[in-house]
């Protein structure tokens, strides 16, 4: 915190600390008061004292949040999840006068409290995607279950049994994996499943031609591997790569809101502008909030006149010569903050030994980084 005298602040604060300084005391109504005054960030504590009846009286200009100052922590949070930059947020308030704290009190409500909020918001509506996904494919994946067993009890087939829920997580994982909006690559990264079996992980063909995972070393190499040729690797050929089937489990991806990813590097760009550093976890922070407001803004309708007439820009890109017409979208929303505000306070409440733990919150490694 900056020097009583030379913090600009005072001359903000001059008008309510005049108000105060005219109130009676609270108990006996006496004018012969003192008042002690302390700043803790954008907090400014009164401590009163009356010299006629002795009682002495507290006041302060914002709750608290556990042991957080409210308008403190609710600062740092909004410079966050808006995507802006501490540094230049607490310059503003400086040059207007207004109290603030020092960055580092940022980056520690960061460390502690609003990238382990981020990280939980983001979980929880993983999970919740995937549990949309399993409703919404659940006919398909017992269906798809019903010929996996029907199979597994021919004689000579016994050996795919082992394989049954590898192959019902790969279906999830295909869908869930596909970072683009791409029927083709989701059947593709599912139709790889047979080869996988095989002990087979290059030269898929199509849009998946190489297994995702590492390279399988001990146990995960010492796998019962499905024989190619045998009658296993035919029946399993022939289910995965049913005509139907595969149709059905492409269309699965519009039930999962998969980003589109030219529009979302953009994004990320807004919520971590490229002139700062970040940490790791700054990073990774920053690119789940844009997550959040992409799964949250993905799917916007074009604007509409009052009249019902869709809306549309044009637009001269630096990349090539002439025009583009653009959707205008309606405004985006940002319930999300909503659902990461209540987990900030959740965690504020929470002891500070049971908050979940910052792998790496090193921000003065960085110097002047953002985190
Ligand atoms: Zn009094
Ligand atoms: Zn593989």
């Amino acid at each position: 915190m900056r020097s009583a005298t030379r913090n600009p602040i005072h001359r903000l604060w001059l008008k309510p600390r005049k108000l105060l300084q005219w109130c009676h005391c609270p108990s006996c109504g006496s004018v012969d008061i003192r008042q002690v005054w302390t700043t803790t960030g954008t907090l400014l504590k009164s401590h009163l004292t009356c010299d006629s009846c002795l009682q002495a009286t507290k006041w302060q200009s914002q709750p608290s949040i556990g042991n957080f100052p409210a308008g403190n922590m609710l600062l740092s949070a909004g410079i966050l999840f808006a995507g802006a930059s501490p540094t230049k947020v607490l310059r503003v308030l400086n040059h207007m006068g207004v109290m603030t704290y020092e960055k580092r009190t940022f980056f520690s409500h960061q460390r502690d409290i609003l990238q382990p909020a981020i990280q939980g918001v983001w979980t929880q509506q993983q999970a919740a995607h995937i549990a949309m996904l399993q409703t919404e494919g659940r006919p398909l994946v017992l269906g798809l279950l019903k010929k996996l067993k029907a199979i597994c009890k021919l004689k000579g087939c016994e050996d795919l049994k082992a394989w049954q829920q590898s192959i019902i997580n790969h279906l999830y994982w295909a869908v869930v994996s596909s970072t683009q909006d791409d029927a083709e690559l989701i059947v593709d990264k599912w139709k790889s499943v047979e080869r996988h079996v095989l002990n087979l992980h290059r030269g898929h063909g199509g849009k998946f031609p190489t297994c995702a995972h590492k390279r399988l070393q001990g146990r995960a190499h010492k796998k019962k591997w499905i024989k190619p040729s045998s009658l296993s690797a035919v029946k399993l050929e022939k289910l995965v790569t049913d005509k139907m089937l595969c149709k059905v489990i492409g269309k699965l991806s519009a039930v999962h809101q998969t980003s589109k990813v030219e529009g979302f590097q953009s994004l990320i760009i807004q919520f971590a502008p490229k002139s700062y550093v970040y940490s790791y976890t700054g990073m990774l922070c920053r690119t789940l909030l844009a997550g959040l407001h992409y799964n949250e803004n993905a799917s916007r309708h074009t604007a509409t006149t009052k009249a019902g007439e869709q809306r549309f820009k044009i637009r001269y890109p630096k990349y090539k010569a002439g025009h583009v017409v653009k959707k205008i979208l309606v405004e985006a929303t940002f319930s999300y903050v909503d659902d990461l505000m209540g987990e900030v306070v959740d965690l504020c409440k929470k002891p500070s030994a049971d908050r979940p733990v910052q792998l790496e919150a090193s921000h003065s490694v960085l110097g002047n980084g953002e985190a």
